[in-house]
């Protein structure tokens, strides 16, 4: 007998990638026969490159002579990597961020789900919706987000910024203000982006009003308009206001070799003074033992002249499923959003259909495996995503099944 944590029970359902699995399984126990094609979950199909490889070897190596056996690492990160991070994603794009400002982990997932750890408890969270689910669940794990809506699928103390067509899926800025405001460019689900000036403006309303932002920006390689900021960084003012969180696991194929980073300035104070970047650490500390040693090497690697080249091959591997997918779609009729700097295609469902009525009509009558709109927040109904990470021939071959319906 043990006695859990009520805030946990107030999670509703199951994640909604399981649910979508056990729908696919049924389905694929009683078709056997049928090739399934799955453009559903976010997750990477291309090997590692060779730079990557390369250092992971040597690294492996280095392991196994005690000369250069390394045991824990750093818990904020190896200066190398942190070094290598500042000068590539922060200096040469003009952003002033220093390597002790960055801090290495395992994963975007865990860092935008642990950041909210170190908010007081009645902090007011805003969050887009449709959204990645992570932000929510983990405020509702830490008891802030109040009592849920089972019919408008709504946590009575969030404050939600719906993203339509409506608006071109760019929120507005909140009459309420939120005191952590989340923030996702290139957005997973919806595919959108933001201009620099757009975000100007998110930057300039937190500080005015002594908001914390948190950006996630784990596409940001797949960006390739020039209007559109690789880092939030890049706007006045977002040293005292913004974290950025950063992945290695959509730009370089870190699925499952795992390694990320968040940025967290030493200008982001309280009213006393106390710093996040002291409290961030002070968490790190205590909770994490370092990402391993190889994994940081091989992160390195990523930013060598041969992994620049060989991870833009990538993305532009996944950018042309993403633009395949567009087309397509846009000449059946649909309406398509997205895709252009993201690998995600946000679509329209056809004939007024529910997400999740559209997903099984999809899954059925094509044999292909999307992800409902809905399962990301009241305003993604009636929406659909599509995502470009397939291989280019089960791309074509799931597009043009689509296109035959
Ligand atoms: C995939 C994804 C992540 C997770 O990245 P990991 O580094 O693999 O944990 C974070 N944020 C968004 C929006 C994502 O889509």
């Amino acid at each position: 007998m043990f006695r859990v944590n009520e805030d946990y029970l107030k999670l509703p359902g199951s994640y909604l990638f399981s649910t979508i699995a056990k729908k696919v399984s049924a389905f694929s126990a009683e078709n056997p026969d049928k090739k399934i094609i799955r453009l559903g979950i976010g997750d990477v199909t291309q090997p590692l490159c060779s730079a990557v490889i390369k250092a992971l070897h040597s690294a492996v190596d280095e392991m196994a002579d005690a000369a250069t056996f390394r045991g824990y690492s750093p818990d904020l990160g190896y200066d190398f990597l942190r070094e290598t991070i500042a000068k590539n994603d922060y200096k040469d794009r003009g952003c002033d961020i220093a390597a002790d400002e960055i801090f290495v982990s395992d994963g975007a997932k865990s860092d935008s789900g642990n950041i909210q750890e170190i908010f007081s408890k009645d902090t007011r969270v805003a969050v887009c919706d449709p959204v990645y689910p992570v932000y929510v669940d983990t405020n509702v794990m830490a008891g802030r987000t109040g009592t849920y809506d089972s019919t408008t699928g709504l946590w009575s103390n969030v404050i939600y910024m719906p993203c339509t067509a409506e608006n071109d899926f760019s929120p507005e800025l909140p009459k309420e203000v939120p005191d952590l405001i989340y923030l996702c460019y290139p957005n997973n689900p919806t595919g959108a982006s933001i201009t620099k000036d757009a975000l100007q403006k998110w930057v300039d309303y937190a500080n005015k009003n002594g908001s914390v932002i948190v950006y996630d920006a784990a596409y940001e390689a797949y960006i390739s308009e020039p209007d559109v900021p690789h880092s939030i960084y890049e706007c006045e003012g977002a040293r005292t206001c913004a974290v950025e969180i950063r992945s290695f696991s959509k730009n370089a194929g870190f699925t499952g070799t795992r390694l990320g980073f968040t940025v967290v300035p030493k200008d982001i104070k309280t009213e006393d003074g106390t710093t996040l970047h002291q409290l961030w650490a002070r968490r790190h500390g205590t909770k994490f033992n370092g990402a391993p040693y190889i994994v940081q090497r091989a992160g390195e690697a990523v930013y060598s002249a041969e992994g620049k080249a060989e991870t833009k091959q990538q993305i532009a591997y996944y950018m042309n499923n993403a633009k395949y997918i567009f087309e397509g779609l846009k000449s059946a009729g649909y309406s398509v959003y997205g895709g252009v700097n993201a690998p995600y295609i946000w679509l329209k469902t056809p004939d007024n259909m529910t997400s999740w009525d559209f997903f099984d009509f999809l899954l059925e009558k094509a044999n292909v495996v999307g992800t409902p709109g809905s399962g990301f927040g009241p305003s993604g109904e009636g929406y659909f995503r599509l995502t470009a990470f397939g291989s280019y021939e089960n791309t074509v071959e799931a597009i043009d099944r689509i296109k035959k319906l």
